[in-house]
C-alpha cells in the first residue's frame, strides 16, 4: 500500500502511542474501490445463496466471541474507553449486530404490485454494489458492526474507513472475517485521514452508496461531496444534545431514575452522541434531583481505562479536553454555577480527564445549552408545564434522542408525540436494541437508520422488473 503517511494510535489515558498504522491515501482508495468493483462484478459473494453469506457472518460473530477481550482492549487502550464499557456493551453489541444481520440475510424480501392482469410488476430488493463506511472514534467495534452485518448480509463489497485515532478494532475484524471465509476483496478496511481517505471514499465515482457516523460538520462535507460527485445515496448518523426529561413525579423511580440519568450523561465520558447533556426538571422536583444527581456525580470512579472499577476515563485527546473546558469556563463566565467534584489524586498527567460537570442557570441560548459538548457535562434547566417541557426539549438543531420520565402514560406519550428526536426512551436511559430503528432527526440524521430490518434499507435499493404476461 502507497502510503499518505502514518496514523499515530496515542491512548488518550497516558499520552503515550500504542502503535502506528500506515494511514491510506486517496489513490489507495481508488484502488481499493476499483478492486471491490471487480469482485462485485465477478458475484463471488452478491451471487452466493444468502444461506452461505449468512453462514459466513454467523462464523465471523463466532470469532467475535473468541477474540472479545482482545477487541475490547483495543477499543479501550484507542479511545480512552473504560474497558468494563467495551466488555460488557460495545464488543457484545458489536457482536450481537452480526449475527443479527446474519441470520437476517435470507430474509430481505421483494414486494409484487397489484398490477392489472396482463402484468407482473414485480419490486426486487438488490444489494447496491460497492459502498463504504466512514466511522467515528467513540464507538469504534460497535459503529463498524451496525454497518458492516447489514451490508454485508446483503451482498455488498464495503470498504471501512475508521477514525485516525482508533483503526485497530476494525482492522482485527477485517482478519477475522478472512478467517471466516469472507472472500478477498468484500471487506476491506482503510485507515486513513479524513480530509484524505474519507473524503476520496466520498468523492469516489464507484462508491454507490455512503453511510457515515460522526459529527454534524463532517457529515454536511461528505453529502456535498457526493453531489458533486455520482450522487452515490449517503446516510448520516451525526450529533446530539439530548434531553433528559423528568416530569413531577419522576422521583417515584428513586434510585433507578438517578443511576440512568447518570448513564445518560457520562457512559463513555459524555463522548456519546446519545448523551442526555440537557436535563430537564419539573421545578417542583429540581432540588431534590439537582442534589442527587450531583452527588452520584461525584461518586463515579475517575481513572486508568484498562481497571475494570473506572466508570469515567479521560477525553480522546487534549484538543477536546480544551473544547469541553473553554464551553464550561465560558458559561461561568455567563453567569452560570458550576458543580463539579473536580478530579482525584495522581491520574496521569498527559491524560485528558475532565471531571463530571453539572451546570446551572445557564443563560438561555447559550453554547452550553446548545453546542453538543461531547464531555461529561451536563445542563440541569426547570420548567413548570409540559408544553414548556417540549418547547425546551426541541430547542436545539439536533434531534437524535430523548429520555422522559413519569408515571402518567399520557403524559409520557404525549412528550413522546412532541418531542422531535429518532429515539424517545421512556422511564429509562436507552437506545432500544438491535430489532428497533436508530437514526437522528432533524440535523442529526439523514437518510437511512442503523438497525432492525429497516437498516437494509441503506444497503439496498429497489428494481422494478416488468413481466408482460398473456
Ligand atoms: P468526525 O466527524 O470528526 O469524524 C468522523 C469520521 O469522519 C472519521 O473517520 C473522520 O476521519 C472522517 N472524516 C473527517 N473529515 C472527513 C471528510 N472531509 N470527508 C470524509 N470523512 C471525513 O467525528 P468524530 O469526532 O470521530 O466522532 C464524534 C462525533 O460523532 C460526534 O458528533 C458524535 O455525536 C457523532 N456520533 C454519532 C453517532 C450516531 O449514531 N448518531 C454515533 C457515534 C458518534
Amino acid at each position: 500500500m502507497t502510503t499518505n503517511g502514518m496514523l499515530h494510535v496515542v491512548n488518550p489515558a497516558t499520552g503515550e502511542p500504542v502503535t502506528t498504522v500506515p494511514a491510506a491515501s486517496a489513490d489507495d482508495v481508488a484502488k481499493a474501490a476499483e478492486r471491490a468493483r471487480q469482485v462485485w462484478e465477478a458475484g463471488v459473494w452478491a451471487r452466493l445463496p444468502a444461506r452461505e453469506r449468512s453462514a459466513v457472518l454467523v462464523r465471523l460473530a463466532d470469532l467475535m466471541e473468541r477474540d472479545a477481550e482482545i477487541l475490547a482492549r483495543m477499543d479501550s487502550e484507542d479511545a480512552g474507553k473504560p474497558i468494563t464499557e467495551c466488555r460488557t456493551g460495545d464488543v457484545p453489541g458489536a457482536i450481537e449486530s452480526i449475527r443479527w444481520f446474519a441470520e437476517a440475510a435470507d430474509k430481505v424480501f421483494g414486494r409484487v404490485a397489484p398490477s392489472r392482469p396482463d402484468g407482473l410488476g414485480l419490486m426486487m430488493r438488490e444489494p447496491v454494489g460497492v459502498v463504504a463506511a466512514i466511522l467515528p472514534w467513540n464507538y469504534p467495534l460497535a459503529m463498524t458492526a451496525w454497518k458492516v452485518g447489514p451490508a454485508l448480509a446483503a451482498g455488498n463489497c464495503l470498504l471501512v474507513k475508521p477514525a485516525e485515532a482508533t483503526p485497530r478494532s476494525a482492522l482485527h475484524l477485517a482478519a477475522l472475517a478472512a478467517e471466516a471465509g469472507l472472500p478477498d476483496g468484500v471487506l476491506t478496511v482503510l485507515p486513513g485521514y479524513g480530509r484524505e481517505a474519507g473524503a476520496a471514499l466520498a468523492r469516489d465515482p464507484l462508491v454507490g452508496a455512503l453511510s457515515f457516523t460522526g459529527s454534524t460538520a463532517t457529515g454536511r462535507r461528505i453529502l456535498k461531496d457526493a453531489a458533486e460527485s455520482n450522487f452515490k445515496r449517503v446516510s448520516l448518523e451525526m450529533g446530539g444534545k439530548s434531553p433528559q426529561v423528568l416530569m413531577a413525579d419522576a422521583l417515584d423511580h428513586g434510585d433507578e431514575l438517578i443511576d440512568h440519568m447518570i448513564e445518560a450523561a457520562f457512559l463513555t465520558t459524555g463522548q456519546n452522541c446519545t448523551a442526555g447533556s440537557r436535563v430537564l426538571v419539573h421545578r417542583d422536583i429540581a432540588q431534590e434531583v439537582l442534589e442527587r444527581f450531583t452527588a452520584a456525580a461525584g461518586e463515579l470512579v475517575i481513572g486508568d481505562p484498562a481497571d475494570p472499577r473506572t466508570q469515567l476515563g479521560p477525553l480522546i485527546n487534549r484538543a477536546a479536553f480544551d473544547r469541553v473546558a473553554g464551553a464550561v469556563d465560558a458559561a461561568r463566565a455567563g453567569g452560570a454555577r458550576v458543580h463539579t467534584g473536580g478530579l482525584p489524586h495522581g491520574l496521569p498527567p498527559r491524560g485528558a480527564y475532565c471531571p463530571p460537570t453539572v451546570i446551572t442557570g445557564a443563560p438561555d441560548g447559550s453554547d452550553v445549552l446548545t453546542r453538543e459538548l461531547f464531555g461529561p457535562v451536563v445542563t440541569v434547566q426547570t420548567f413548570g408545564s409540559e408544553d414548556e417541557a417540549v418547547r425546551m426539549a426541541n430547542a436545539t438543531e439536533y434531534g437524535l434522542a430523548a429520555s422522559v420520565w413519569t408515571r402518567d402514560l399520557d403524559s409520557a406519550l404525549r412528550l413522546a408525540r412532541g418531542i422531535e428526536a429518532g429515539v424517545i426512551s421512556v422511564n429509562a436511559y436507552s437506545e432500544g436494541d438491535i430489532t428497533t430503528p436508530f437514526g437522528g432527526w432533524k440535523q442529526s440524521g439523514f437518510g437511512g437508520v442503523e438497525k432492525s430490518t429497516n437498516a437494509f434499507d441503506q444497503w439496498t435499493r429497489e428494481k422494478t422488473v416488468w413481466i408482460r404476461t398473456r
